[in-house]
């Protein structure tokens, strides 16, 4: 999904000035189809709550989600609460398709991106990276099917998705890239995030089908990501046992990637 320009600078600060205290980091990530890991986002819940917290002003330092191995910067204690509730909701339906969080993680927010995405895993660094809100707000496009969703949940199924990277990045693979596999997972695991009827409203009609494996392609990610994530979802919850399914994939036994000559 590409970024639309609803915001002429979706990285200036906001009337509070936060943004500038907030000292983001700045990645270059090169092509989808490289070792990194990508992916898009946004939501109004992290605006409100950002608006909520403006006036601490603080920069917090680094928070250790509890029970987790996931450190947290959103900028404030309460920001970094709010978001580790978030992961934990996310770990927990994850582990239904027993899909574990082993690593140790750090999710930051940012407030822009490269590539026009709303949010990054960096395997290498342990590091998750989302648009802040105000970035995630100029983000989606009008004709975006995630205009359908409210912005929590949204925000959860991005979440999900980049959690589910960093779950999978370590599964088995015989060519230098299994980016298709762990896409699938990952876009599968966001779309089942989301309450049956807002899922609903996601799907288009013409896909309204049986969906077969070769329509999920690394071709229709990199030109219609979001047709990708339909049909994954699709094609995962067509599945006898789809967190079986899932479990196939993560252990090799199932491979949707091939090698790129
Ligand atoms: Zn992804």
């Amino acid at each position: 999904m590409t970024r639309t320009n609803a915001s002429a600078n979706p990285a200036a600060p906001n009337p509070s000035g936060q943004l500038d205290a907030w000292g983001w980091i700045d990645y270059s990530v090169p092509s989808p189809f490289s070792r990194w890991r990508w992916h898009i986002f946004v939501n109004r819940f992290l605006i409100c709550l950002l608006a909520i917290v403006a006036p601490l002003g603080a920069q917090s330092e680094p928070y250790a989600c509890p029970d987790t191995a996931v450190t947290v910067d959103a900028g404030s204690p309460e920001a970094d609460q709010e978001v580790c509730d978030l992961v934990a909701r996310a770990s927990t339906q994850l582990a239904s398709c027993s899909l574990e969080i082993t690593r140790p993680l750090t999710i930051t927010l940012a407030d822009s991106l490269s590539d026009d995405c709303y949010g990054q895993f960096f395997c290498e660094d342990d590091l998750i990276k989302v648009l802040s809100p105000q970035a995630l707000a100029a983000a989606v496009s009008d004709d975006s099917i995630y205009q359908a969703l409210p912005d929590d949940t949204f925000f959860q199924g991005i979440l999900v998705h980049e959690l589910a990277h960093a779950a999978t990045d370590d599964m088995p693979c015989p060519f230098e890239s299994c980016l298709l596999g762990q896409e699938y997972i990952s876009y599968a695991m966001m779309m089942q995030s989301f309450p049956d009827d807002q899922r609903t409203m996601l799907i288009e009609e013409r896909f309204q089908r049986q969906i077969y494996r070769d329509e999920v392609s690394l071709m229709i990610l990199a030109m219609a990501p979001e047709v990708f994530a339909q049909k994954a979802w699709l094609h995962f919850s067509q599945r006898p046992d789809p967190c079986g399914f899932i479990g196939q994939i993560v252990d090799g036994t199932v491979l949707l990637d091939t090698e790129h000559f």
